[in-house]
């Protein structure tokens, strides 16, 4: 049985509080015009420049390789990490669509972990059922922005030596423990899609903690050739490996180079306004800000999400004060594609309470605060 979705049609910008907007400072003009006058418009060395950055403020001694979506760095992790036919992988079953597409291509078996009901990130006490010998990988995911509970995972994930992948998509800048994400798992993925902390208007990022497997990953990027190796204008490599086209332009990497100048305020602001729900709507009967009062991580602050009752009602009230609100993620067991609806009973009960409500750095502070009065008065 189909559940209905609660969708409403995008609002127009100048039409009220839209739930996303792209951040794009006004030097990424400049910094793409550059590029398009030069002669590298493709993978060139505006993306060895941005992974560069990217290694020194999040990866640290990760290597940082760059790809065209968040997707392309999780399905190069997967590979990376020998997922193949049939291997089980834990996957929490509320996420992005692409957290588990990919591994379908691997033709992995997917077993769905529950989630916690205060984050909503995959709970490690369901993960410690479901993990056996032959579990090939443990996947989580930061949702929102908030990181998972990785010392338990990676705990678990030590005892049966597999790696841990992280689908840091909504987590750019988190801490964990003081650790930047990107610096604890073997593999974590990042996605520069366009509503994302930092765009390239589709990009992503994987940090590999094995730097041995760092040549191997610039391989699979560009279809399994060794393209430092093809320099000389002679060709004498051979293939030996499947490979895929999941380079970064430099196009996109000089949109990213822009907005890493700019990306501590952004992060910083993002903070201000979900801490603006959190003040906001503390002490309100029948709304929890999920994410808050976390003393030992540090939150990204990529969505607001907050559980109600009587989403569908608290949304139609929140469309008529113009403000957009949407679920943004469903569970993933919905999609035959992962064949079927399965029991778990904490995404059960809260599968119709959350909401996502707008949080991005065209809004004004204000605006955190008119929605929150809004929610105050009823729906
Ligand atoms: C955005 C996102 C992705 C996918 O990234 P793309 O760059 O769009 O491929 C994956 N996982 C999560 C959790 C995301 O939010």
């Amino acid at each position: 049985m189909e559940k209905k979705q609660d969708e409403m049609p995008l609002m127009n910008v100048d039409e009220g509080i839209v739930l996303f907007h792209p951040y794009v400072p006004e030097e990424a003009i400049a910094e793409v015009t550059d590029t398009l006058r030069s002669r590298w418009i493709g993978q060139g060395p505006k993306v060895a420049k941005l992974e560069k950055i990217f290694e020194e403020k999040f990866s640290k001694e990760h290597s940082a390789i760059a790809v065209g979506s968040g997707t392309d760095a999780l399905h190069l992790s997967y590979i990376l990490a020998d997922i193949g036919e049939g291997d089980e992988v834990i996957s929490p079953v509320f996420t992005c669509t692409a957290t588990n597409i990919p591994l379908l291509y691997q033709r992995a078996k997917i077993i769905f972990a529950d989630i916690q009901k205060e984050t909503l990130n995959i709970d490690p006490e369901h993960v410690r059922k479901l993990v056996n010998e032959k579990t090939k990988a443990i996947v989580c995911v930061h949702y929102g922005g908030l990181p998972c509970d990785m010392d338990e995972i990676r705990s678990i994930a030590g005892e049966y030596h597999i790696p841990v992948i992280e689908d840091a998509a909504q987590a750019l800048g988190a801490k964990y423990k003081g650790k930047p994400i990107g610096s604890i798992s073997e593999f974590t993925a990042f996605s520069f899609q366009a509503i994302k902390h930092i765009t390239t208007g589709d990009g992503g990022m994987v940090a590999i903690k094995d730097n041995s497997l760092e040549e191997k990953a610039k391989r699979i990027r560009w279809f399994g050739i060794d393209r430092s190796a093809k320099q000389m204008g002679i060709w004498e490599n051979d293939i030996k490996e499947l490979g895929y086209k999941y380079q970064m332009t430099d196009i996109g990497a000089a949109v990213a180079l822009a907005s890493m100048n700019h990306f501590d305020w952004v992060l910083d602001y993002r903070q201000k306004l979900l801490q603006g729900y959190i003040d906001g709507l503390k002490g309100v009967d029948g709304v929890k800000v999920i994410g808050a009062d976390y003393k030992d991580r540090e939150h990204a602050a990529w969505i607001c999400t907050v559980l109600v009752d009587e989403r569908k009602d608290l949304m139609k009230k929140l469309r008529e004060n113009k403000i957009e609100s949407a679920q943004t993620h469903y569970r993933n067991d919905r999609y035959s594609l992962f064949g079927g609806r399965i029991s778990l009973p904490n995404m059960d009960a809260l599968e119709d309470r959350y909401l996502v409500l707008p949080l991005h750095p065209k809004m004004k502070l204000d605006d955190v605060d008119k929605i929150c009065s809004v929610i105050k008065s009823g729906w």
